[in-house]
């Protein structure tokens, strides 16, 4: 039996490549950042050549950093940042331009447009997607390289385009051309998948003027999907699971019953709850998305998130100045015992789930005389934890399941003050796992379960293990008191920038 199992993990900032065992361990990482072209104010690009590159040479290096070839690898599992489009010349595999980036806001104008002139659009494109008719997901980025790269839309149109996100051309790349396919996963944030009927939508595509000529075949995120050419790791090596990183976090996170959630506390905060084989529509403007297509069926999850969250510690570290390193925050938070009746509310890009409000902006509240910086620092900090519980109430109000503990990783979770704060304003069980590297986790058991590797869920949680449960401690009225005043400062910047 093989070793290994081999997740490629294809971030917005760097590609990276983690072997495990079969208990879970990190046997080798390799990471390799790449470039971010800015090409003009809210325009954000990636060079895909350089992506598949950058992501071969990891991928290699973890394999030698093991002393590993092809035989030791049971399996690869793909997980990347999602929405990004790549479109592609079938017949040569060369990029037609550069990817455009989730990030990228170039298609705001085209979507308000298309807004004000079809407002039905948007309940179609709900009801149908689970997603709002936003510049954020793939569809109006692959209208605008139709519309704005010359020639593209007419190759397209003779069937000589590809489309398709990071996971998608990484498969055709690996496999030489040979597979052009996509996860259910990834389809579910293009704005042109039914996640009801788990087909390519006519209308949707018809709306958008999209050729379907150009789509990937849609596919479960946990199969065989092709092999890998033997030229790149002197053999072949099956290619068999495939899912956006939120989604993989969820699975490495073994979130696999209706109701358990995870939050990734990163730059921004990504709250995801599994609500099992039915997609439920939100009624707090939460999206519905597609967890993972596994033995047969779909899961689906809500995915509600917070723009600024680590961020705000790097605010306080690059434009305020009082503090040297993020880490540092925990050490300033706890030398005072409260925020001194002060509150910070990071919105410099508005607010998204549940406020939905692009006017907010940031504010500092309730300021005396006696407010320092720690107290600051620790208000600051308690934001991410406030906004967070905003996602996760507007959840459980969705879902009608409350929560029983609420998973956590990216690179804030290891502030021990946010996590317990987080668990006293949630009234919820915080579980930090021993391993944080749970979206590169999460594919590689997607595609270990597809080939035997794992031999079913119950074989994947023995390998979830717990670092640190932080449990509520905060008295009722206390938390009512700090709920109630976050609120209120929340209300007073709602609207501001209008
Ligand atoms: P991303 O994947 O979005 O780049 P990471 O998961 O690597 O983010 O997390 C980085 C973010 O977490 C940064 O915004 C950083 O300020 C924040 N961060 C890292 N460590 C801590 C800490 N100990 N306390 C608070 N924030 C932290």
């Amino acid at each position: 039996m093989s070793k290994y199992v081999m997740a490629l993990d294809s971030g917005t900032t760097s590609n990276r490549c983690i072997l495990f065992d079969k208990a879970g361990n990190m046997i080798s990482v390799a990471q390799k950042e790449f470039t971010q072209h800015f090409p003009q104010p809210g325009w954000v690009e990636h060079d895909a050549s350089e992506i598949w590159q950058g992501q071969l040479s990891v991928a290699r290096e973890a394999l030698s950093k093991a002393g590993a070839t092809y035989e030791d690898v049971a399996a690869i599992g793909i997980t990347n940042q999602r929405e990004t489009v790549v479109l592609w010349d079938r017949a040569t595999g060369l990029p037609v331009c550069h990817a455009i980036v989730w990030q990228c806001r170039r298609t705001a104008d085209f979507t308000e447009k298309l807004k004000a002139g079809h407002p039905e659009y948007v309940e179609i494109f709900r009801s149908k997607t689970g997603l709002k008719l936003d510049p954020y997901f793939s569809g109006t980025k692959i209208r605008w390289m139709l519309d704005n790269v010359p020639g593209v839309r007419e190759r397209a149109e003779k069937g000589e385009i590809c489309f398709g996100t990071i996971d998608s051309w990484l498969i055709y790349k690996l496999t030489k051309g040979r597979v052009h396919v996509t996860d259910y996963s990834n389809a579910s944030r293009t704005l042109l998948f039914n996640i009801k009927t788990l087909k390519w939508d006519e209308e949707l595509c018809r709306i958008l003027d999209i050729p379907m000529s150009i789509l990937p075949e849609a596919k479960p995120s946990s199969c065989i999907y092709g092999q890998t050419d033997s030229e790149f790791f002197g053999g072949p090596i099956k290619i068999s699971g495939a899912a956006g990183d939120q989604q993989c976090a969820l699975f490495g996170q073994t979130c696999f019953k209706p109701g358990e959630a995870k939050n990734t506390y990163g730059t921004g905060a990504f709250l995801l709850m599994n609500i099992g084989t039915e997609p439920k529509e939100s009624k707090n403007d939460l999206l519905t998305t597609i967890a993972w297509g596994l033995d047969g069926h779909v899961e689906y999850a809500f995915e509600g998130s917070v723009f600024v969250a680590g961020a705000a510690i790097q605010w306080l570290r690059d434009e305020l100045r009082i503090i040297d390193s993020s880490p540092d925050s925990e050490y300033f938070a706890t030398k005072v015992p409260d925020t001194n009746g002060c509150y910070v509310v990071p919105a410099f890009t508005g607010l998204g789930a549940p406020y939905w409000d692009p006017y907010a902006r940031g504010a500092i509240l309730g300021l005396t005389r006696g407010v320092s910086k720690y107290h600051i620092i620790r208000a600051t900090l308690e934001s991410l934890a406030f906004q967070s519980n905003d996602v996760l109430k507007a959840m459980e109000r969705d879902s009608g399941v409350k929560t029983g503990s609420l998973k956590v990783d990216g690179g804030a979770c290891k502030n021990n003050f946010l996590m317990q704060f987080q668990a006293d304003i949630s009234d919820a069980p915080i579980v930090r796992p021993s391993c944080v590297e749970t979206t590169a986790m999460g594919a590689s058991y997607l595609a270990g379960l597809a080939v035997g590797y794992w031999e079913d869920k119950d074989d994947v949680i023995k390998n979830w293990a717990v670092d640190r449960k932080f449990i509520p401690v905060m008295s009722e009225p206390e938390r009512r008191k700090q709920l109630k005043g976050w609120e209120q400062a929340v209300a007073a910047i709602c609207g501001w920038a209008k």
